[in-house]
């Protein structure tokens, strides 16, 4: 998880706060020295952790914090505000689609996830029922035009090229005709990458943006080049101007430097965060969310829409009846699994769970999406009549099931029981359920 260093030492600082009854000065002081080496060894910026430190010790040595009833409270609220404020405030937003086709010019260095993020940025848009168009801006990169090809397929996006023979300018301009006329009305460029910031590279992303005049340029840069990130933004920012920033990688062990500092230093918001290598790995980016994220107070409000936009609305309610009525089976639980999956690592989730970091055993355990696959094998080299009777399971059907799966006939075993504790308990709380409700007067 990406934070998480930087979470642990902020999280150890503020608990020896947060309980309380009176703060003095010293206190704020001591504690935000610890937060200012915390901030700095995340790799944020020495200015931005200066005036972070400077601002929030001004609010928490003021008059409503020390004298409030919670000053330790307080304190950790003021951080969790102040880190907000940091990383931007309000959510922002990608232009709407108000006079189609809205143009976004996506830029950035190699390898940054440029030409990723631009697939899953056309994944995000057709969620919301938009339409857009991808565009090969990106003609020196031996393996570029293909790699959008390949994505726009994974999509069922269309994706405009002229070759690698032809100027990106004249490429955009021509996508954008074919934008009209075609009713596309979100046309996303992917631009040429270096290895390093050059002139010739600036010049010709200038000229693009002169030519399509879009309405977004969206600099891709990679989290876990820390600082460097931030430079580059600098940089881009300075040529382009800028309407904000795709931060990938956060799924790494990155140390949250850039998260941190690219607003401060650009001005501009990151807009978006990579978390995988999958088109469905790009969240929007809430500087709220990921603040108390990194405080540990976890991030509900993601985890929900997450699971809203996964669950099957249809199969849950199935699932619901098929519980009350015990028909529940391994076909049903490899659902589940699908449904669970498509939320995505569970390590992630894990992390969007409050206090979730501090639960012994939970911290430092990684999440073994193997196990995952493995319980999956095995239900799989079942039959269906296994399936949806797992009592017919004896010795040999288990030998086989191991072999077909290429596990063992203890995991074989230790599913099945796993499986037959799970109807139990669910036994149980349905006869719970329905007890309450006889009891209420309810039919
Ligand atoms: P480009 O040169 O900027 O177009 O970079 P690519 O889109 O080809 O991405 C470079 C590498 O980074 C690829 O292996 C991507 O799969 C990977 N990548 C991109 N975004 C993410 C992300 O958010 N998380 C992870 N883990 N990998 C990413």
């Amino acid at each position: 998880m990406a934070f998480e260093g930087l979470a642990d030492r902020l999280q150890e600082t503020l608990k020896k706060i947060r309980g309380k009854g009176k703060v003095s000065e010293e206190d704020v002081t001591q504690m935000m020295r610890e937060v200012r080496i915390a901030l700095l060894e995340a790799d944020v910026n020495f200015k931005v952790v200066k005036d972070f430190i400077n601002r929030v010790k001004e609010r928490a040595i003021g008059q409503e914090v020390l004298k409030s009833l919670t000053p330790g409270q307080q304190v950790i609220k003021v951080v969790n505000e102040e880190l907000t404020a940091l990383m931007g405030g309000e959510q922002s937003k990608i232009a709407a689609a108000h006079k189609p086709p809205t143009v976004i010019m996506m830029v950035g260095l190699q390898g940054a996830g440029k030409t990723t993020s631009t697939g899953k940025l056309a994944k995000h848009l057709q969620k919301q029922n938009r339409n857009p168009l991808l565009v090969a801006g990106d003609i020196y990169r031996p393996a570029a035009i293909k790699q959008l090809q390949v994505l726009g397929e994974q999509l069922n996006a269309p994706v405009f090229t002229l070759g690698d023979q032809v100027s990106p300018v004249e490429i955009a301009k021509q996508a954008i005709v074919k934008a009209k006329e075609e009713h596309y009305d979100y046309v996303l460029i992917d631009t040429a990458g270096r290895l390093h910031i050059d002139d010739t590279l600036m010049d010709e992303l200038n000229q693009i943006k002169t030519e399509v005049k879009p309405d977004e340029i969206l600099l891709v840069v990679d989290s876990m080049t820390g600082q460097d990130a931030v430079n580059v933004a600098e940089s881009f920012n300075a040529q382009l101007e800028l309407t904000g920033v795709v931060l990938t990688k956060l799924d790494g062990d990155t140390r949250g430097g850039a998260a941190l500092s690219v607003k401060a230093i650009t001005g501009k918001p990151i807009k978006f965060a990579g978390m995988g290598e999958k088109l469905d790995a790009l969240e929007p980016f809430f500087p709220d969310r990921m603040a108390s994220r990194i405080l540990g107070m976890g991030d509900v409000l993601t985890l929900i829409e997450k699971a809203q936009s996964s669950v099957d609305k249809e199969k849950a309610a199935e699932l619901e009846r098929k519980m009350r009525k015990m028909e529940f089976t391994f076909d049903d639980f490899l659902d589940q699994l699908d449904q669970v999956k498509k939320m995505g690592p569970l390590e992630d989730i894990l992390g969007m769970m409050p206090g979730a970091n501090k639960i012994k055993g939970l911290k430092g355990m990684q999440v073994d999406d193997k196990a995952l696959g493995k319980v999956e094998a095995i239900v799989r080299s079942m039959t269906v009549e296994e399936k949806s009777k797992p009592e017919v399971i004896n010795a040999s059907r288990r030998k086989r099931i191991a072999l077909g799966s290429g596990t063992s006939v203890q995991d074989v075993n230790r599913l099945l029981k796993q499986f037959e504790d799970m109807k139990k308990m669910m036994k149980q709380m349905t006869q719970m359920a329905s007890s309450k409700k006889k009891k209420k007067g309810f039919k």
